[in-house]
C-alpha cells in the first residue's frame, strides 16, 4: 500500500493500445480485451528513481533497518507512533520459522527484484539515524521500520507502507524517499506452499509483502489497474495467493524505469547467450513456462509463431493457431505459446507481435 497517482493510469493504457494499431481492427479489439501492459512508473518519463534521473539507466541503492526506537516524523503522526520495533518483529517471526528467518525474507525480496532489471542493492547496511521521513534522514537510501499504528488510520488497515524513491516531490517527497513502515501489529507469516498457492494462514507473507513494498521503495512502480498475479496490483483477488515471483509485468515496468540487467536483455535469469526468447521473460522465475520449447527448433514457445517450421510467420501459421484455437489444446503443435495448458486469447496475444513481425524469435540459437 502506497499513496497513488491515478491520473498516470489512463496515459499508461493508452500508450500501450497504441501498438497495436499495426494489425486489423477486429485483432486488436480481441488483443486490447486482454493484453497489453498495466504496470505504472511513478513519473511517466524520468525522475522517481535511484540515482540518474532518467529512465533506462542502471542504480546502486543502499538499504539497512533504522536503529530500534528510531522515531518517525511528524508528518506521519497521523498514521503511526513510539519508536521502531524492528528487533520485536524479528525476534517474533524467527520464534516461528527458524533463526535468521526474517532478515533472509527481505534479502529475498531485494534480490528478486534485482535479477531482472539494472539496478544493485548494498545492504543492510548501519542507519544513519534520525526520525524516519524527516529532510536530511536520507541514509540510507532505503531505511526499512516497524511502528505501531494510531487506531483507525490507514496505515492501521495496512500490513506495510512503502514509499517510492526521490524525484517526484507530489506523491513521494524526498524526506521519504525509499523508506519502508511495517505495521507490527499485523501477523507475519513464512505462508506454506509453492507459488501461486492459495495462502490458508491468516496474515500477511512477509516476502510477499516486502516485494510489493519494494516495487513502490526500490524501483518506483504505483499499482497497476488490472491484474491478479501481477505483485504491484493491490484489487479484486490480488492477494490470496502466494506471490513471492514477479510477473513478465512487474519486470516490464522494473525495466522501463533502471533497464534490463547487463547480459541479460529480457530480465528472465537466462543469459542471451542461451536465452531461447531473448525479448520475452520465460525464465527460472515463470515456473511451468521455464524455456518451453515443443518443437525444440531452439525458439521458445514464447516467441515461436512459426507452427508449421517454415522459418516465417504468416497466414499458414495463423490458420493453424485458429484450428488449435477452436479445440483450445495443442496437440503438440506449440501454439500454446505462453504454456499454460490452453490456446486461448492469451496465446493469440502472444501470436499477434510475431505474425506483424513475419518471423520467430528473436532466440539465442
Ligand atoms: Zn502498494
Amino acid at each position: 500500500m502506497a499513496p497513488t497517482g491515478n491520473g498516470q493510469i489512463g496515459a499508461s493504457v493508452a500508450r500501450a493500445a497504441r501498438g497495436l494499431l499495426h494489425v486489423s481492427s477486429a485483432m486488436a479489439m480481441l488483443a486490447v480485451a486482454t493484453a497489453a501492459a498495466a504496470f505504472v512508473t511513478i513519473a511517466v518519463d524520468a525522475g522517481s528513481k535511484w540515482d540518474d534521473r532518467n529512465h533506462g539507466t542502471p542504480a546502486v541503492v543502499t538499504w539497512g533497518f533504522v536503529t530500534d526506537g528510531t522515531t518517525v516524523d511528524a508528518s506521519l503522526a497521523g498514521d503511526m507512533t513510539g519508536g521502531s520495533q524492528i528487533s520485536q518483529m524479528r525476534a517474533t517471526y524467527d520464534a516461528q520459522y527458524g533463526a535468521g528467518a526474517y532478515d533472509a525474507a527481505i534479502a529475498r525480496a531485494f534480490d528478486t527484484w534485482a535479477e531482472v532489471a539494472d539496478i544493485q542493492f548494498v545492504g543492510p547496511v548501519p542507519d544513519g539515524g534520525g526520525p524516519m521521513g524527516t529532510p536530511g534522514s536520507n541514509d540510507p537510501d532505503i531505511r526499512i521500520g516497524a511502528f505501531q499504528p494510531v487506531p483507525g488510520s490507514g496505515f492501521s488497515f495496512a500490513g506495510a507502507f512503502g514509499f517510492g524513491p526521490p524525484g517526484d516531490d507530489l506523491n513521494f517527497p524526498d524526506a521519504l524517499a525509499g523508506d519502508v513502515f511495517f505495521n507490527v501489529v499485523q501477523p507475519f507469516l513464512e505462508a506454506s506452499g509453492a507459488e501461486d498457492d492459495l495462502i490458508a494462514e491468516i496474515g500477511n507473507d512477509l516476502e510477499n509483502l516486502t516485494l510489493h513494498e519494494l516495487g513502490h521503495a526500490a524501483i518506483g512502480l504505483l499499482h497497476p489497474p488490472f491484474g491478479p498475479g501481477i505483485v504491484m496490483y493491490v484489487g479484486i483477488d490480488c492477494c490470496d495467493r502466494i506471490n513471492r515471483e514477479l510477473d513478465p509485468d512487474d519486470i516490464a515496468g522494473a525495466q522501463t524505469v533502471y533497464g534490463p540487467p547487463p547480459g541479460d536483455s529480457d530480465g528472465d535469469g537466462v543469459a542471451d547467450t542461451a536465452d531461447n526468447c531473448l525479448d520475452l521473460p520465460n525464465g527460472p522465475w515463470a515456473g511451468p513456462h521455464d524455456q518451453l520449447d515443443t518443437d525444440t527448433d531452439g525458439i521458445g514457445n514464447l516467441c515461436d509463431c512459426d507452427f508449421d517450421g517454415d522459418g516465417f510467420c504468416s497466414i499458414g501459421d495463423f490458420n493453424a493457431f485458429l484450428v488449435d484455437f477452436v479445440t483450445g489444446s495443442d496437440g503438440g503443435s506449440g501454439t500454446d505459446m505462453d504454456g499454460d495448458g490452453f490456446v486461448a486469447i492469451s496465446d493469440f496475444n502472444q501470436f499477434l507481435p510475431g505474425f506483424v513481425a513475419g518471423v520467430p524469435g528473436p532466440a539465442a540459437l
